[in-house]
């Protein structure tokens, strides 16, 4: 490992090797540590969903979509097979309440260019068979996609190494010193790096290397559980959420204190079939720190949820579940630049349940930052410093 370098990223999940990859193109060779293996956090233990649909209309939306078109070059541009294709994706509907708000959301979202309309229970149902006849119909987009996570993490650390850039596995950041406000080195269990740079990527664990340098960041671990069935020729044809998913997703106080499991656990479908045809039923989202364990009380509600959505999914057997830490932040957008007071400490953390579908336009966000001063786009509503009051510098620094 080298003694010093121009910058230092911390965390290999997809956001952090999507840095990497994005500065080393740029003549920049930074150093990426990572505790563990390359997404042994949650960009290993999620779905593989690239959902536009799924976004805020506004800066979110605005996000994704150029993360998608980013996404149409990359397994190219990283001569890799990051299983990437364009499946289209859709939102299903259950009653008139949610037609209701997803009319709304629809609208809103045209209205920023995506292509996405709504769909009577028939044409849905033409688009994705086995859908429950209770249905009243649901969204569509032609542009969602898949992408295989882990391999994409692969895909960018592999092309950022081919530049120059250095990636340390089983290196765990347990320090960052700080002189006059300045970062000045990286304290690993391996050794001492100097730098002028610190990208925090840790995802989940953020806060712990928020800590370091005397932050305490807002954001939580949000647990999502997943169930894996066995591989099944082509089922699922499309992305397919529900609309209480985007409930979930966006108002966490709604599912507080109710009586009903599916409810209080979060439980919105996300329905999506891997290359080799296993099909991922999910989610929950739970905030129960950083427990990475499944329930048997959340893998039924996943369950009954699913098959009352698609009862097509009843004969398919599951063969195991796992859990993963979305990272959460209060209003569901990623902390994204350098923090006030701590010249050379930059924020990439808190994308989520949109990590995957974000990571190439996060990448080069942070990369445009540091080389040229400025971002291709106006990302200043993310910069950190919007959470000011919850931001204590509690160091003596
Ligand atoms: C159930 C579930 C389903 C999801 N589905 C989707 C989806 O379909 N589409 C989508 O876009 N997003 C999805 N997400 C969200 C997505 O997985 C995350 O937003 C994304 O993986 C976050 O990536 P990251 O690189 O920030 O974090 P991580 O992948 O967690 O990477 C952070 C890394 O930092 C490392 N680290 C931590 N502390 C240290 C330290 N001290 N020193 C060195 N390394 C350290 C960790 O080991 C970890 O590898 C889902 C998440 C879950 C849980």
């Amino acid at each position: 490992m080298k003694k010093s370098a121009d910058v230092v990223i911390v965390g290999g999940g997809v956001i952090g090797t999507s840095i990497a990859y994005y500065l080393s193109k740029q003549g920049i060779k930074p150093i990426l540590l990572e505790k563990d293996d390359l997404a042994s956090g949650s960009s290993g233990a999620c779905d593989i969903d690239i959902i536009l649909q799924s976004k805020n209309p506004g800066i979110h939306l605005q996000l994704a979509m150029e993360s998608a078109k980013m996404y149409t070059t990359l397994a190219d541009e990283l001569d890799f097979d990051i299983e990437y294709k364009t499946c289209g994706g859709m939102i299903l509907i259950e009653n008139e309440e949610q037609l209701k708000i997803m009319k709304d959301f629809v609208k809103r979202q045209k209205a920023i260019g995506l292509n996405v309309q709504l769909l009577d229970l028939k044409e849905a149902s033409e688009i994705q068979p086995g859908l429950s006849p209770l249905l009243v119909g649901s969204t569509y987009s032609p542009q969602d996609a898949h992408v295989n996570p882990m391999r994409l993490c692969q895909a960018f650390s592999r092309a950022a190494r081919r530049l120059g850039a250095e990636v340390c596995l089983n290196t765990s950041v347990v320090d960052i010193k700080v002189g006059k406000n300045k970062v000045k080195s990286v304290i690993t269990n391996r050794g001492e790096i100097a730098t002028k740079i610190v990208i925090n990527a840790a995802g989940a664990y953020a806060p712990m290397i928020g800590k370091m340098v005397g932050l305490s960041l807002p954001i939580k671990p949000r647990r999502g559980q997943i169930i894996v069935t066995e591989p099944v020729p082509k089922l699922v044809m499309a992305d397919v959420l529900c609309a209480k998913y985007i409930v979930a997703k966006y108002n966490p106080k709604l599912l507080e204190g109710s009586d009903n499991p599916e409810t209080r656990l979060g439980v919105g479908l996300s329905l999506s079939q891997t290359h080799d045809g296993q099909i991922l039923i999910g989610a929950t989202r739970e905030f129960v720190g950083y427990n990475k364990n499944t329930t048997h009380e959340a893998l039924r509600a996943i369950l009954r949820n699913a098959t009352r959505l698609v009862p097509a999914l009843k004969s398919i057997h599951v063969i195991r579940s796992f859990a993963g830490l979305r990272p959460y932040t209060p209003d569901g957008l990623p902390l994204l630049g350098y923090v006030e007071g701590i010249q050379g400490f930059i924020m990439a953390a808190g994308h989520e349940g949109d990590g995957i579908a974000l990571s190439p336009v996060t990448g080069r966000i942070i990369s445009d930052l540091i080389v040229d001063g400025k971002t291709f786009m106006d990302v200043s509503c993310l910069c950190p410093s919007r959470f000011r009051s919850l931001m204590k510098n509690e160091k003596v620094i």
